[in-house]
């Protein structure tokens, strides 16, 4: 539908960029993210919690967790499929109830359980170009998606 790049430099630039989905967010909105292994997702994923309100000591790595949950100024359901053996994993965790929820789903490794996900979502590359520098693409799948891109996108030019 739309695409669109933010050239993070370094860590605190990341954050800005999660301060600006923060900002843009709706409840019920579901992001998945892309990458390799420290591309960024999960620090990413922090600072959109943190824009949030949440904590961040109360915030820990979803790495051996399928899914953590925040009380940021919305509900946040932070997913991480990396380690999930079956879709059906993603469904016992009640997936399909968070989605539908008034909260926003973040799910890193998002490709595992693409099917199951809303095809309105936006997804986010992370690309890792150099030490400190991330490329986040953005992607979107439908209406509302392509909404919060453009939200994103001029609150990021703020
Ligand atoms: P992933 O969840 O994609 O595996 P992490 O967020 O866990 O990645 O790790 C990213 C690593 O890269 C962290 O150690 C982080 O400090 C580092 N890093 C360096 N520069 C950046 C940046 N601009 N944005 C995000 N992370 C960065
Ligand atoms: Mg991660």
């Amino acid at each position: 539908m739309k695409t669109w790049d933010f050239e993070a430099t370094s860590v605190d630039e990341t954050a800005r960029f999660g301060t600006a989905i923060a900002d843009s967010i709706r409840g019920g909105d579901v992001i998945g993210l892309r990458g390799d292994l420290g591309a960024g997702k999960t620090t990413l994923v922090s600072s959109v919690a943190v824009a949030l309100g949440v904590q961040r000591h109360e915030i820990s790595s979803p790495t051996f967790v399928l899914l953590k949950e925040y009380a940021g100024r919305i509900p946040i359901y932070h997913f991480d499929a990396y380690r999930l053996g079956d879709p059906d994993e993603f469904t016992a965790l009640g997936a399909d109830e968070l989605l539908a929820d008034e909260g926003l789903c973040l799910i890193e490794w998002v490709d595992r359980v693409a099917s199951l996900l809303p095809a309105d979502r936006l997804t986010i590359d992370a690309i890792t170009t150099g030490v400190d520098s991330r490329r986040f693409r953005l992607q979107s799948g439908g209406t509302r998606s392509t909404e919060l891109l453009t939200s994103i996108a001029i609150h990021c030019k703020d």
